[in-house]
């Protein structure tokens, strides 16, 4: 239960006064419902208003605040035109400028013959001192009141900056003191505030540092987000570890067969990630590991590999994938080596027909299946299992931390392995993934050639396809990306199929077209005839699916590649590169291509290393930015800046540790101030798996 101490935190801000449903619905769309999430939506900048020059001293392009006398009003002759109003000191005259202003107002705040105070940007016009909508209008005993330096927030359409000021300002005095739940010693190293003194700080910065992400006030918070969020994770990582497991250790030899029966050698990054996969498994407790690794570096047959292991134990395996051809990827690849060794695997998606579903099931429950491999559809409530001891989950940034815990408890004590293809720089991992063991395939396995990739201006579009026309007479098949457009699928499949078009008149009937829309079985009839050489050339739009292996594939063209991130552009990449074949991708840029943009592609050029690509766009790009938070698992931080804010993380992630060392149920006085922290982060049912304090 959240104690109550926070209750006046988690109120709706329209328990604030003058705040009604509709100022409240605006607010809660920038910020959250609550008052605190007013109380954290910290200015992103200020304006300093103390400048308080004479008229004919003020320095266009500054704010400044001014007292002055009305001396004339000019309202516009045609609609059009702005509302004039002349105005000034003994040094000079200014106008004040206001379009579709209402002059019954003008006339009433600002009437002529008397002294007012104003503050604004000044600006030159035609030689003309002007200030446009001054941002404050008052008598002139107020000037000590707007004389300060004012923070500026992130707005959105329909809500200006008044209403949401006077909504923090309403918000902050409802806050509590909080007793303090960070260490003294570091709380006095770092200059840190209180809790609260830092938040009044973080909204009231005095000059350009005080707003700064180093600010102390803001380090505090950041850190007390940080913290917040490590001890999370550590506590949902010892609570599984404390999880009774079950030792998954016997070896009938299937394992090693099926080793020796596969075409090729395990990379020693994959025997020594199989190895500690194995080793995990045959303790009693719970395994949580991630398996992390570029595209094509053999994670898939590592998970079937740590998938036998189970089933020689007589109990089940399953393998979730994001989407639906990702897990029938998957299949086709395990299910010829399940046949070979006469192991019983199958496959279930949301798609299957009610009858096949039924089946499924019934086998699934019966232990007829051994070996399952699908998408979510794996962990609905009425999929049972025999006896699950193994769950793999593919492309795991597409799932939260909290499915994963879901998924955790589908079986009985099953054993969780992760697996992700999004190189991940080592801070994030801290922050996404400490709760779980990682394995990383650094290498690629033997005889992939590195992909030749080269940047090229749309303009040359023509000669990009006569290069192609060229490839594909000798046999080659091209991928062709057209860009994502978050907020438009219909845009995406527009510029798709214009693209679809285009070349499907240069190379009649030798080209497809996949897109998001279409149903699966429409999709995989597409994604087959590629594979089977009756297309050449496969026009996408946003992703190719992560993980769709067609080896013959052997260019991979991505149109507008500005708009991708890099790891994006490198997990695209790595559709190719799969074959004995030389492998090409073109990254199309258009003309209105930034720096940062170019920087980017010119990284993908010099190398194909994931984890290094990782870090550069991390560098490049925010955190959020880089995997898309909402979608990547990583927690969406109001405060805190996983770029900007990496020592804090390190030091949180340290922190976490000895305090859960010291005091595993946060029973101290210093850990039941600990847990309010956690609450007020709302990771409520974080605190509930602690044994009362
Ligand atoms: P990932 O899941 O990491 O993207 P996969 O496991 O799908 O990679 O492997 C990509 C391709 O490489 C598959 O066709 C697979 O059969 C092949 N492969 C996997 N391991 C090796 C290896 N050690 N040597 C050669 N080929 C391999
Ligand atoms: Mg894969």
């Amino acid at each position: 239960m959240r104690p109550e101490i926070l209750f006046p935190l988690f109120t709706s801000v329209q328990s604030l006064p003058g705040i009604g449903p509709r100022l409240a619905g605006l607010l809660s769309k920038i910020t959250g419902p609550n008052i605190i999430d007013l109380c954290w939506h910290l200015p992103s900048g200020i304006v300093d208003r103390r400048y308080s020059p004479k008229v004919a001293d003020a320095i266009p392009g500054l704010i400044a605040t001014m007292t002055i006398e009305i001396f004339d009003h000019q309202p516009p002759k045609i609609r059009k035109l702005p509302y004039k109003i002349i105005c000034g000191d003994e040094s000079g005259k200014m106008e004040l400028v206001f379009f579709h202003a209402r002059a019954d107002y003008l006339i009433k705040v600002l009437p002529i013959g008397e002294i007012r105070v104003i503050s604004g940007k000044v600006e030159n016009f035609k030689n003309n001192l002007q200030m446009t909508h001054p941002d404050q209008i008052r008598m002139p005993d107020e000037i000590q009141d707007i004389q300060s330096v004012e923070p500026v927030y992130p707005l959105t359409a329909g809500l200006t900056s008044n209403p949401l000021l006077k909504a923090i300002k309403g918000s902050l005095r409802m806050t509590p003191q909080l007793p303090e739940w960070q260490d003294p010693a570091w709380v006095a190293r770092e200059n840190f505030p209180s809790w609260q003194e830092a938040l009044f700080k973080a909204h009231s910065p005095q000059d350009e540092f005080e707003f700064s992400d180093l600010a102390p006030a803001r380090m505090r918070l950041a850190y007390d987000e940080l913290l917040a969020d490590q001890l999370a994770l550590s506590i949902v990582r010892i609570t599984q570890r404390k999880k009774i497991g079950r030792a998954i250790s016997l070896d009938t030899g299937l394992v090693k067969s099926t080793i020796d029966s596969l075409p090729f050698q395990l990379t020693g990054g994959q025997q020594a990630a199989l190895t500690d996969i194995l080793s995990d498994m045959a303790e009693p407790y719970r395994m949580l590991r991630l398996l992390q690794g570029d595209v094509g570096s053999g994670k898939t047959v590592v998970a079937f590999l740590a998938m036998l292991r189970a089933v020689e134990s007589n109990a089940q395996a399953a393998l979730m994938a994001p989407t639906e051809v990702l897990a029938q990827q998957h299949y086709k690849t395990l299910k010829p080596i399940a046949d070979q060794i006469g192991i019983e695997a199958a496959m279930l998606t949301g798609k299957d027909s009610k009858s096949y579903r039924r089946q499924i099931l019934s086998d699934l429950s019966a232990g007829e299946i051994s070996v399952i491999v699908g998408t979510h559809a794996l962990f609905q409530e009425d999929v049972i299992y025999k006896d699950l001891a193994l769950a793999v989950i593919d492309e795991q940034h597409r799932f939260g931390v909290h499915q994963r815990l879901m998924l955790a408890d589908k079986g009985k004590n099953a054993d969780m392995l992760v697996m992700t293809a999004t190189p991940i720089p080592r801070t994030l991992m801290l922050c996404a993934y400490s709760d779980l063991d990682t394995s990383r395939l650094l290498e690629k396995p033997a005889g992939r050639k590195p992909v030749e990739t080269r940047a090229v201006p749309i303009a040359r579009l023509e000669e990009v396809i006569t290069r192609l026309r060229g490839s594909i007479e000798t046999g080659s098949r091209a991928f062709w990306v057209c860009p994502l457009i978050e907020e438009s699928e219909l845009i995406d499949l527009e510029a798709a199929t214009d693209r679809h078009a285009f070349l499907d008149k240069k190379f009649p009937g030798r080209v497809a077209l996949i897109h998001g829309k279409m149903k699966s079985s429409e999709k995989n009839a597409i994604m087959k005839s590629f594979s089977d050489g009756l297309v050449d050339i496969l026009v996408a739009t946003t992703v190719v699916e992560v993980g769709v292996d067609i080896p013959d594939a052997n260019i991979m063209v991505i149109e507008h590649a500005e708009r991708f991130g890099l790891s994006q552009l490198h997990q695209l990449r790595g559709r190719v590169g799969r074959s004995e074949a030389t492998s090409y991708c073109v990254l199309l840029y258009s003309p209105s291509i930034t720096n940062t943009a170019k920087a980017r592609l010119n990284i993908l050029r010099e190398t194909d290393n994931g984890f290094r690509i990782a870090e550069e766009d991390l560098k490049l790009r925010g955190a959020g930015e880089l995997l898309g938070t909402r979608q990547s698992g990583l927690p969406d931080f109001k405060m805190a800046d996983l770029v900007k804010h990496q020592e804090l993380m390190l030091a949180a992630k340290d922190d976490a540790r000895l305090i859960l060392e010291q005091d595993p149920d946060l029973t101290s006085k210093r850990g039941q101030a600990l847990r309010i922290l956690l609450y007020l982060f709302q990771k409520d049912t974080v605190v509930q798996t602690l044994r009362s304090g």
